[in-house]
């Protein structure tokens, strides 16, 4: 068995969207390789302060992370610290936000946009700075990240569907592309990482809403899924919340953590 973990977050994507035009998933929701947990996001529905919910388990209104401007490290204890003090190997291939909440802030894209250092929370990273840094190039920087370091976690995070939503809108033909687009990308990636056993989870920060933004309460701006592959989960029905996918990650990674976990996610 693999207990190494990839977490996809693909930035801005709404549920609805991801339900009709993500085909290639929907294919492994309907053949049971796959299995889709709709899930709320918590407050406010933006996105720095969510990559610290998903990485923390800890919503915003307690974290401190409560918009996009604050860039102080995270105060608290995240996948990539718990891991790489465990002895664990840590990447990711991701928006600068998450170089600042768990490495080093501010972000120097001259120092920081490549990291190798074992002594970090995220070891290994390949950073960005620009929301419109082409999905199919930062999952081929994820992929160099995997061959390369065999990291026991490695977060993957791409911007494109956000930053349609935010050029288009909810209800466009930009934005829906954009997610078939990254739902095509993921075709060419995720067979093999399925072969090779990792436990995967695709989610979402956020949605998007029609006035081209997103940070309230809309459904739809609330509303994003959660795809989980791979052995160690359930693949039954159960109540997750945003707030549990740190934890669940933890327990896959055979972490020792005080995170929340879903009951019924796990095998
Ligand atoms: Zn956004």
């Amino acid at each position: 068995m693999n207990n190494k973990v990839i977490l996809v977050v693909l930035d801005g994507l709404n549920l609805s969207v991801a339900r009709q035009c993500l085909g290639y998933l929907n294919g492994l929701i309907a053949s049971q390789q796959a299995t889709l947990y709709p899930l709320t996001c918590e407050l406010p529905s933006l996105s720095r302060p969510l990559y610290e919910c998903l990485l923390t388990g800890v919503p915003p209104v307690a974290s401190g992370i409560v918009h996009n401007q604050i860039n102080h490290r995270s105060h608290h204890e995240s996948v990539f610290s718990l891991a790489s003090q465990q002895g664990k190997k840590t990447a990711a291939a991701a928006y600068h936000w998450f170089s600042e909440l768990y490495n080093r802030s501010p972000y120097h894209p001259v120092e920081d946009r490549f990291t190798n250092d074992p002594t970090l929370n995220i070891q290994h990273g390949i950073f960005y700075h620009w929301d419109h840094y082409p999905d199919e190039a930062l999952f081929l920087d994820a992929e160099y990240l995997r061959r390369h370091y065999d990291p026991d976690f490695l977060l993957i995070h791409p911007m494109n569907i956000d930053d349609a939503g935010h050029h288009a809108g909810l209800d466009s033909a930009h934005y829906r592309n954009t997610a078939r687009k990254a739902d095509m990308i993921l075709s060419d990636h995720l067979p093999q990482w399925m072969a090779a056993g990792y436990q995967i989870l695709i989610t979402s920060d956020h949605g998007m809403n029609n006035d081209h933004s997103h940070g309230g309460t809309l459904p739809e701006e609330r509303e994003v899924p959660l795809l989980v592959i791979g052995d160690h989960f359930s693949h039954q029905a159960a109540q997750i919340a945003q707030t549990d996918i740190c934890g669940v990650i933890c327990e896959l990674l055979g972490l020792t953590h005080q995170k929340s976990i879903a009951g019924g996610v796990l095998r």
